[in-house]
């Protein structure tokens, strides 16, 4: 069994017209359109083999005949696209991920993303682990008729301690996804990571259950927890919350519009033996929230404000940009004298340079002064191309206000 659905297929043959050759040669990923010369009419996710201006042989990936994207490119110079090379991809992000979590770590985490597309190589595949279950995500019509997803499912339980593969649809589809191999996962997955234990819902849950594109932003905060009380903003299952409170926060409240969630942060909380009278976890929108206690003058010595995408596309930007430096300026609102706000957005058509404007102006519209305690982004297990910052979508700062 392949892990190419299309390997059957005669690859189709591609010319630039644009002089792409160095960036390709460094990494960029991706191939538009208009950066080709024709594109003949053949399935999608088939193979594809690209040749530069001068007749030359360059770069060969997954063909998308009708979107912005016409290749996904795997892999430049003489390297061939086949299960061979499948396979040391798929080992390369294995022991990529070995080097970072320890497991035999006081404190483990065996949640974790183990393949992150084209950080990794493998163009539109993800696939999250939960212990010992693996849900895979595909990224577009060209991926979703690329990769053979049993075939990926099979390698992962022969590879790894996995026994349950859940195949995740995108949210606009039907259906939440199906079981790969094993039965759909409609309970609750327990984890560990940092030595916390979390639940995560890999069904209903948003993404594929849990955000782990914060954890080391979640450690953080744990680090600046101590005695400091916290407000969660768009908590979620209060990922950042258990940390705070396992680093002896005074009390954490945590906030988001999702009552699923909040019943998880709730019980995430619990599980990990924290007091029950130390948390208060709102389903609330957390702009109203935000309203009402700067009414009632209410102040944390720590808030971490983490929204989903206000810019899901380019055409969003600005928009989004005018509603993160809203939020922003709202939440340094709520902040003691001399408190800590963390900032985040995982929009990636918001560039940490407009990232950094949009904040320097929410903090003087607030009328504070701040200082910078880091600035940080996605964690090792979500790495990205250098020649493509496009893919470092995560953008977390850390400000001390005055
Ligand atoms: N910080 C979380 C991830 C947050 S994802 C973690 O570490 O796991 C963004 C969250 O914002 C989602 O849980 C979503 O339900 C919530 N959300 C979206 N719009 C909201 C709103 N207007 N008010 C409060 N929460 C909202």
């Amino acid at each position: 069994m392949s892990f190419i659905l299309t390997e059957q297929l005669a690859p189709v043959r591609l010319k630039l017209v644009r002089d792409r050759t160095r960036m390709l040669k460094q990494g960029y990923p991706w191939i538009y359109r208009d950066w080709l010369k024709e594109l003949p009419a053949a399935p999608p996710g088939s193979r594809a083999v690209v040749w530069d201006k001068d007749d030359k042989l360059l770069a060969f990936g997954m063909y998308d005949p009708a979107g912005p994207l016409a290749v996904r490119v795997c892999g430049v110079d003489g390297e061939k696209l086949n299960d061979d090379l499948i396979a040391a991809r798929f080992e390369a992000a294995i022991s990529l991920r070995r080097g970072v979590f320890d497991q035999f770590s006081d404190a483990p985490t065996n949640g974790y993303r183990l393949f992150n597309g084209e950080g990794d190589g493998l163009p539109g595949l993800t696939c999250d682990l939960y212990a010992d279950h693996a849900v895979l995500k595909l990224d577009g019509d060209a991926p979703a008729a690329f990769w053979n997803v049993d075939a990926v499912g099979k390698w992962l339980t022969e590879r790894l301690a996995v026994t349950n593969v859940f195949l995740k649809h995108r949210s606009t589809a039907e259906t939440r996804g199906r079981a790969v191999i094993g039965d759909v996962p409609t309970e609750p997955v327990e984890f560990m990571e940092n030595g916390l234990r979390f639940i995560a819902n890999l069904v209903d849950g948003q993404k594929t259950g849990f955000f782990f594109d914060q954890r080391d932003n979640r450690r953080r905060i744990g680090e600046l927890a101590n005695g400091r009380s916290v407000l969660n903003l768009f908590a979620y299952t209060g990922g950042f919350s258990v940390y705070a409170g396992a680093n002896s926060a005074t009390h954490v409240t945590s906030v988001d519009l999702a009552k699923p969630a909040m019943e998880d942060a709730r019980k995430n909380w619990l599980m990990n033996g924290l007091p029950e009278d130390r948390h208060q976890a709102i389903a609330m929108d957390a702009f109203q929230f935000l309203e009402e206690a700067r009414a009632a003058k209410r102040e944390w010595d720590l808030v971490v404000v983490d929204p989903p995408s206000f810019a899901p596309a380019a055409r969003h930007v600005e928009k989004a940009t005018a509603s993160y430096q809203a939020l922003f300026t709202s939440a340094l609102g709520v902040v003691a004298a001399g408190g800590i706000v963390a900032l985040s957005s995982c929009s990636s058509h918001i560039s940490s340079e407009m990232f950094f404007e949009l904040t320097e102006a929410a903090v003087s519209k607030a009328r504070r002064r701040a200082t910078v305690l880091g600035v940080y982004g996605q964690p090792a297990d979500h790495p990205f191309p250098l020649a493509c910052r496009e893919l470092q979508y995560l953008k977390f700062i850390l400000l001390q206000v005055r």
